[in-house]
């Protein structure tokens, strides 16, 4: 869910992409659609670095992207769990109109049963020739049945309401599960690993047990991305997160921070198992190399750099993630694919 407004540029620089955003488009045969112009305005004003690569990718590939591209590439970069959940609420206030409908009508079939049962209890009272009795008798009886089928028909109503009401019970759990997850690697995502940083800063206070956090950045993948294009560079993101989730076990927990930069929480570790873990990572990741499905063209070898930092007990989360930075720049400066421990 977006929870920040991403576009606070000022009249004039919005001004400044409104032009650059349509003479893109317009230098693409791509038509000035809202969700075109989205991209294109996103694009030029490089809001999403993702976004800009898939994009120009995609130009690249022809002069004039289809549709279904285009389209395509809103719903992977725009559309959001709130289009979804906004989806599953309209299900809802249309089953809800719909079941109202039918308890009204029904409620009304049987007010106007009870009253004739009134009717009839009355006219037993009066009428005493069989005939009459078996003319109401049978009123009675053709009363019965039609109000019998129009409660039958309410009960097939209701399971069906049943079953759509669990449809989208479904739905939203997942919507509220993909919202904690990384599309592109299936990892846990940011908004994850915020919820589960606050909840170890907690039990570590509470407990006064240790804990770790791991940051890991992705040496020189700019290089990988210029070198063989951003799909190569979505498929090295796929093979870090799922490394990092083979190399961590039971209450560990393994995110994509954003970009090609990745966070591991370790509850219950100090600072060397720590590092032991992340070294275990770096070398898992070292190891491997990268080369092409079909070619077996081999393209060389994907390396991590990683900071290590240990919580202290008056560490706000992000202090603790700051210090887990330095670490990581040191690692950096010191020739990366190495592994840093933050003083
Ligand atoms: P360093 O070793 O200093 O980390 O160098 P670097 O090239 O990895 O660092 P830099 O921060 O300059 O570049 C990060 C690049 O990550 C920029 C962008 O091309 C790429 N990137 C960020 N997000 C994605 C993504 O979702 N997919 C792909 N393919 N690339 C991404
Ligand atoms: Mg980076
Ligand atoms: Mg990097």
């Amino acid at each position: 869910m977006m929870d920040k407004n991403p576009y606070t540029e000022d009249e004039e620089q919005a001004s400044e992409y409104l032009r650059m955003a349509i003479s893109l488009l317009s230098k693409h045969q791509i038509p000035l659609s809202p969700l075109n112009y989205r991209m294109g305005y996103d694009f030029v004003a490089g809001k999403n670095e993702a976004l800009r690569m898939a994009f120009a990718e995609m130009v690249a590939q022809s002069d004039k992207a289809p549709t279904e591209s285009l389209w395509a590439l809103y719903k992977r970069f725009f559309i959001q769990d709130d289009e979804k959940l906004a989806e599953i609420r309209q299900g809802l206030v249309s089953i809800i109109t719909s079941m109202r409908g039918d308890f009204e009508r029904s409620s009304g079939n049987l007010s106007s049963y009870t009253e004739k049962l009134s009717q009839f209890a009355g006219i037993l009272q009066t009428q005493t020739s069989p005939e009459a009795m078996a003319t109401e008798v049978n009123k009675v009886l053709k009363e019965t049945r039609a109000t019998e089928q129009s409660q039958r028909q309410i009960e097939t109503q209701l399971s069906n309401i049943t079953n759509d009401m669990e449809s989208l019970r479904k739905e939203l759990a997942q919507v509220k599960e993909e919202s904690l997850v990384d599309a592109l690697t299936g990892i846990s995502n940011r908004k994850a690993f915020d919820a589960t940083l606050e909840q170890a800063v907690h039990t570590a206070r509470e407990t006064k047990s240790p804990f770790c956090v791991l940051l890991a950045d992705i040496d020189y993948f700019k290089k990988v991305n210029d070198s063989y294009g951003h799909l190569v560079g979505d498929k090295v993101l796929r093979f870090v997160a799922s490394t990092l989730k083979r190399c961590i076990k039971g209450k560990d927990m393994a995110a994509r921070f954003g970009g090609e930069e990745f966070v591991v929480i370790l509850p219950q570790t100090e600072l060397s198992g720590a590092f032991t873990v992340a070294d275990q990572i770096r070398k898992s990741i070292a190891s491997g190399t990268l080369k092409d499905m079909k070619s077996e063209e081999v393209y060389g070898r994907v390396t991590i750099s990683i900071g290590v930092a240990q919580f202290n007990a008056s560490d706000l989360p992000n202090v603790l993630l700051q210090r887990a930075d330095q670490a990581l720049y040191q690692a950096k400066e010191c020739g990366r694919n190495q592994v840093k421990m933050a003083a």
